[in-house]
């Protein structure tokens, strides 16, 4: 299965209910009021001000939920560390895995023989897989077979605030590839929705141009446009 990131739903008007919420904390009018009278060059500059002096929380009115196929268990499983999101996956242990199904690392597509032989161990392990479930092994013990390669299904719900850090550390050129490339489309969904929140993420050399990791890659980018176009494997 290819990975595929669908936006599934997101909180209606998002730039306008985040700008709305920053505005409240220093207006003596309502939110309802504020919110119809908003330019979107005040609200561009009110987002920008509030992203660059840090203070995230209006952030946090706007969620966003996605439908993530396809992605392997390595990605999921660093993926579910971050713990302000909310995620529902489905399980191995109620769901039969009925067809082998693998991500496979493009560092081993690139080399047919080595992508024949991975396949094989991943055809020998699902094998053995079925054969404990035909004999009576509960789902949940068979799995254990399976490669951490194993394509998996999730739904996963994030606020605009956890999105911004979530980016921070996952579009990093020194976060594996996976999940680098699932998080670029997760910006470039949101961005299509909400473009004042999002008008730039990523990593400290995008948002404050250097870098600010103990082990830098060596490569920071220059720009939020260079790594939307950039070919990550
Ligand atoms: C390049 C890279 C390499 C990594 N390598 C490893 C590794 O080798 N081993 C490993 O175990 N993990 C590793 N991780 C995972 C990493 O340690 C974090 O678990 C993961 O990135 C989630 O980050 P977070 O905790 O900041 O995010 P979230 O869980 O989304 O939390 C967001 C923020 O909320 C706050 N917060 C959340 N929960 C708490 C809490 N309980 N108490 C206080 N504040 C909280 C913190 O400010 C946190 O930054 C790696 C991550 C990256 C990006």
């Amino acid at each position: 299965m290819r990975c595929g990131v669908l936006l599934l739903s997101f909180t209606p008007r998002p730039d306008v209910v985040v700008a709305a919420a920053a505005r409240l904390c220093y207006s003596d009018v309502s939110a309802a009021e504020l919110l119809a009278g908003e330019s979107p060059e005040k609200m561009r500059g009110l987002l920008r001000h509030i992203r660059e002096s840090g203070h995230f929380s209006p952030f946090e009115h706007a969620s966003f939920t996605f439908a993530v196929d396809g992605l392997s268990r390595v990605a999921s499983h660093q993926l579910v560390r971050h713990r302000i999101a909310s995620f529902s996956q489905q399980s191995q242990r109620y769901v039969t895995m009925g067809e082998p199904d693998v991500v496979i690392p493009p560092s081993i597509t690139k080399d047919s023989e080595l992508q024949q032989r991975y396949l094989e161990m991943v055809r020998t392990a699902h094998a053995v897989y079925m054969q404990l479930v035909e004999s009576g092994v509960p789902k949940e013990d068979a799995r254990y077979i399976l490669p951490h390669g194993w394509s998996t299904r999730l739904v996963m719900t994030m606020n605009a605030r956890e999105l911004h850090h979530f980016f921070t550390l996952r579009l990093c050129r020194r976060a594996q590839w996976e999940i680098r490339n699932l998080a670029r489309e997760m910006l470039v969904k949101v961005r299509e929705e909400a473009p004042l929140l999002f008008e730039t993420a990523g990593p400290s050399c995008v948002l404050r141009g250097r870098c600010e990791e103990k082990n830098p890659c060596g490569r920071r980018y220059s720009s939020l446009e260079e790594l939307l176009n950039e070919k990550i494997v």
